[in-house]
């Protein structure tokens, strides 16, 4: 080994990355601590690996701890480390080549455009390099673990960098910043200690600070600056102690700190992968809704860390919409700390872990609601208006979302779900029903219900605003078909093949009134749905309910097409009769357009001219009265 000091060059790659970094990270420039700091870590990692497993290692004294010393009057400040260090070779090595392949060949593609080169330079580690984004002067004093001699590497950033042997007591690594001119804000306890816990807060060793401290002095009546050493960090990657020693308080503390909610969460869902990708999950369900869920703007919940490191709390892309009320922490291995935006919207690594999250948390949902079925509805009285939006959105996970909903029906009390209405099927029923467009008020009293009440079949009442949208693209549960009621095809079903078809005997009627309605309906026909009310309107099949297309239209969309229903009376109706006898064309005029009008109004719909309905009405009313 050579005892005299050796002038080294930069590998060309080093320099053009330590360009790029200066020139296209400039608004970032406190990440430098961030990456210290994770090196620290990563080497405490990798010596206290060696430490439970090796000799000579299993025999060295670890205290595992990261320092950072300031020297305000210096402008220098110290990261050190107890962890492996680095021999003479790796400083040459790792602190003047880049080594990793993913590195080189991302500098290969630069383009030469900086813009475009800055927004890419997030997709790797920035790493050590980023130090001479503060700093003019770059020391770094290292000891490898079981090796006797220390090595001294110093750097301008610019010109290369110098070796020579040094001292250090113990294995370990210092690097030594001497800041620039736009380092300076950095010699500054409080910026260090407020970076620290924002990027660093949960690294799992304990880091230092050192610095002078102003503290009052009751006697001299005065504060005096005082060298202090604190510990800055909490140094608890809670999530990533094994499940077993953690306990219900500690989970609910660390929800707190990163929720800000003051009140406990209803479930938490904490999972170790270990496989092709190494990351570690932990999502939590709160007890509330939070208030902006229903904001196009809302706050994402769920923080990403990589190896410990945070990295954002503002991606989106962590989790799909529909479940953005989690809240929680994906920690991953394989990602690169300096993982940018438009990575993490198309990066693989995410992408799987995102997957294997979502089936996740739906699996253990499900498990709640079958082993705690009270706790569940407390969750659904919540959040199931968003596992809705995810029916619609989320096709791969469908079936489990189609297990997880919970629905109101017409035998239900409360809640139930589709696996209990189907367990409820009559004898010979060919699908599940469900009746969608307006409040369970209104929706149950419709007399598209009547036949199924009358056959005892189960009807599901759906009366959130997004239904109608969401089960209209969902043609199945299980193996069983799901038809909205309001539909032409949902009472071919019902067909009483026994009973006479009155469709024949009907007919003269139903040509009066078709011609009285004219274009107002799309067909008249004779009901097999109705038992108790005259009449109602359907639709055909993916037709948007008369509902539906009165909220477009509000909703400013004109160009919404006009699709008129089918009106369907009542054979054994006493009006119905009673009309098949009349032969005077005002009142058949007047009846038909009121039978329209009733079954529009039962469905809580608005009627385009109720002037003439009142006036139809107070007609009819004077001949009967
Ligand atoms: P990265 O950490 O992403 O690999 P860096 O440029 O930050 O890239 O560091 C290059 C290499 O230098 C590291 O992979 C590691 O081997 C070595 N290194 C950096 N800092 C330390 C340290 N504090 N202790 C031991 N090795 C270190």
């Amino acid at each position: 080994m050579p005892q005299v000091t050796e002038k080294l060059e930069f590998q060309t790659e080093v320099n053009q990355l330590l360009q790029l970094i200066i020139h296209s990270l400039y608004s970032h420039r406190e990440i430098f601590l961030r990456e210290l700091v994770s090196n620290a870590s990563d080497a405490l990692d990798k010596f206290k690996y060696l430490n439970l497993a090796e000799e000579p290692y299993k025999s060295l004294a670890f205290v595992p701890r990261i320092d950072l010393e300031l020297e305000e009057d210096k402008g220098t400040l110290t990261v050190s480390d107890s962890g492996i260090g680095m021999n003479h070779d790796e400083l040459v090595g790792h602190l003047g080549t880049i080594a990793r392949s993913g590195t080189k060949n991302f500098l290969a593609s630069l383009s030469g455009d900086s813009k475009r080169d800055s927004n890419l330079i997030g997709q790797f580690g920035v790493g050590f390099y980023s130090a001479f984004m503060v700093a003019d002067k770059v020391e770094v004093v290292s000891r490898k673990a079981a090796e006797d001699t220390a090595w001294k590497w110093t750097s301008d950033g610019k010109s290369g960098f110098e070796i020579e042997p040094a001292e250090r007591a113990t294995a370990g690594t210092t690097v030594r910043l001497f800041f620039n001119e736009e380092g300076k804000e950095y010699a500054n306890s409080y910026k260090l200690r407020e970076i620290v816990k924002k990027y660093s807060n949960h690294i799992a060793f304990p880091i230092f600070l050192t610095a002078d401290k102003e503290e009052w002095n009751a006697e001299e009546k005065r504060s005096i600056s005082k060298r202090t050493t604190e510990q800055i960090n909490s140094a608890s990657a809670m999530w990533q102690r094994p499940k077993a020693e953690l306990s219900d308080e500690d989970y609910k503390e660390l929800y707190k700190t990163i929720s800000g909610d003051w009140e406990d969460p209803l479930f938490w869902f904490h999972t170790k992968a270990e496989g092709t990708l190494e990351y570690t999950t932990l999502f939590y369900v709160p007890s509330r809704a939070p208030m902006d869920m229903y904001h196009a703007d809302y706050q994402p919940g769920v923080k990403l860390f990589v190896k410990r490191v945070f990295i954002t709390d503002d991606a989106k892309e962590l989790m799909p919409g529909y479940l953005r009320f989690l809240r929680g922490i994906i920690d991953s291995e394989d990602l690169p700390l300096n993982v940018s935006r438009e990575i993490l919207q198309q990066n693989k690594i995410l992408n799987s872990i995102r997957t294997a999250s979502v089936k996740k948390v739906l699996s253990e949902l499900k498990t709640i609601a079958t082993d705690k079925p009270e706790e569940y509805l407390k969750f659904i009285e919540q959040f199931n208006r968003p596992l809705k939006e995810g029916l619609h959105g989320d096709f791969a996970n469908r079936e489990t979302l189609l297990d997880l909903i919970r629905v109101k029906s017409t035998k239900a009390e409360g809640w139930t779900s589709l696996s209990q209405v189907k367990s409820g099927m009559q004898e010979g029923q060919k699908a599940i029903y469900y009746i969608t467009g307006g409040a369970a008020g209104v929706l149950r009293t419709s007399p598209l219900l009547e036949i199924y009440r009358k056959k005892g079949i189960e009807v599901i009442v759906l009366d959130d605003d997004i239904d109608e949208i969401v089960f209209s693209g969902i043609y199945k549960y299980q193996d069983i078909d799901l038809k909205a009621v309001n539909k032409t095809s949902a009472s071919d079903d019902l067909k009483d093949e026994s009973a006479p078809d009155k469709t024949e005997e009907l007919k003269p009627l139903i040509e009066k009134i078709k011609i009285a309605l004219g274009s107002a309906v799309k067909d008249v026909r004779a009901s097999v749905r109705l038992a108790d009310s005259p009449s109602c309107i359907v639709l055909d099949e993916d037709e948007p309910s008369i509902k539906m297309q009165q909220m477009m239209r509000a909703m400013g969309q004109k160009q919404f097409p006009d699709i008129k229903p089918t009106l369907e009376i009542n054979p054994d109706h006493e009006i119905v009769k009673k009309l098949e006898g009349v032969t005077d064309d005002a009142v058949i005029q007047d009846t038909s357009w009121l039978l329209l009008e009733q079954a529009m109004l039962i469905e809580g719909l608005t009627l385009e001219d109720p002037g003439r309905f009142v006036q139809r009405l107070n007609r009819v009313l004077s001949r009967a009265v």
